[in-house]
């Protein structure tokens, strides 16, 4: 079956501040960076693996030249035959309608854009380096450039945020003609500004955040989104083929800094850290062990609107799940349907706890 490619791309123009992704601000070394990452993606060449989806993450990718980006797909197409979707992440401030068409003319399918919010107030807060306007005219531009795939992140939970103005941010987005939306819940992670700065004070408590999470999913099911995975949302035929793959339990190989890979049978990715990634030349993996057993592939169908099917579990398994499932079906958390499961809305804002008891025995 092809696989999937991740490439990350380490770099961003500034710090927003609550990010702990793996970035630097410093990217004068990025030519030597695509070297890298073009040895380390030959060096899969002539082992028969193909590929259907590409996918640019960041890091921002929009801060690094359309050109450089469209020689690392080139270098995917001669090594593993890529056909299918590329998606690049990028922010609205740096994709301008040059970058964009460059990277269209180039087989580009898909761009996801960092846009947030749409309130200026929450953007600030946020330390994010566009304003609302920028997302709308990067949006235009995209959709000209020739991109009819076209993502909107959305952060629910943030600083300042409220029923009415995540209302807002949601019409607003959903006006712009994206095809999906993803929708996140900030987590605050230590060692980030917004850690140090104690922002919780100033984000909406734990409750409110639950109500503002079903909120999203009930404002965008009304504008034609329908929930697909705990985050993502889609209107027919927008879903992420990519970012299916990894709830899937399908194989794919990262490429850069932090990137994860699942293949053949093994998981194992490379350490963060640009400048350990270029002395390494690439070539240093940390192992995680096997993956895709039965729980595992569990744990990440039930992420899925779609759910898991159980029916090729042994009686026992099979039994233990359906028994614990209906507690929580009658909370209206999860639905049962013959051998399917799948969690609702309500099931996905606790889905940590309820997955841990449903796979107690397996
Ligand atoms: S643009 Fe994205 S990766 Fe870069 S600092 Fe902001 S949140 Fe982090």
């Amino acid at each position: 079956m092809p696989l999937g490619i991740y490439i990350h791309i380490p770099y961003c123009a500034s710090k927003c501040r609550y990010c702990d992704f793996d970035s630097v601000t410093d990217f004068a070394g990025r030519q030597e960076y695509v070297r890298v990452l073009k040895s380390e993606i030959r060096r899969y060449a002539d082992k028969g693996i193909s590929a259907d989806s590409l996918f640019f993450g960041g890091g921002t990718p929009s801060v690094m030249e359309a050109e450089l980006l469209a020689e690392l797909a080139e270098c995917c197409r001669e090594v593993f035959g890529l056909k299918g979707e590329i998606t690049t992440e990028a922010n609205p401030d740096s994709a301008d309608f040059r970058w964009l068409k460059t990277l269209a003319d180039a087989g580009f399918t898909r761009v996801s854009f960092g846009a947030q919010s749409a309130v200026e107030e929450e953007l600030r807060a946020l330390g994010r380096r566009h304003n609302a306007a920028a997302v709308q005219e990067a949006m235009a531009a995209a959709g000209e450039a020739g991109f009819c795939h076209r993502n909107l992140d959305v952060m629910v939970g943030i600083p300042f945020q409220n029923a009415e103005s995540l209302d807002q941010t949601l019409t607003t987005f959903a006006g712009l003609g994206p095809d999906h939306i993803s929708a996140y819940l900030l987590k605050i992670e230590e060692g980030t500004p917004f850690y140090r700065e104690r922002m919780e004070r100033f984000c909406p408590g734990e409750e409110e955040t639950a109500a503002l999470y079903l909120q999203t999913v009930e404002t965008l099911r009304e504008s034609g989104f329908e929930q697909y995975e705990i985050s993502n949302f889609a209107k027919p035929g927008g879903e992420c083929r990519h970012n299916l793959k990894y709830w899937r339990c399908e194989e794919y190989l990262g490429f850069g800094p932090s990137a994860h890979s699942f293949y053949q049978g093994k998981r194992f990715y490379h350490p963060r850290g640009v400048q350990q990634y270029l002395d390494t030349d690439g070539c240093m993996f940390l192992d995680e062990g096997p993956g895709g057993d039965a729980e595992e592939r569990l744990m990440l169908a039930l992420r899925l609107s779609e759910g898991a099917d159980l029916s090729d579990l042994p009686e026992n398994q099979y039994r233990s799940i359906l028994t614990r499932a209906r507690k929580y079906q009658k909370a209206g958390m999860v639905q049962i349907q013959g051998a399917r499961i799948h969690l609702t809305p309500e099931g996905f804002l606790v889905s940590n706890g309820i997955l841990a008891d449903l796979l107690l025995e397996l």
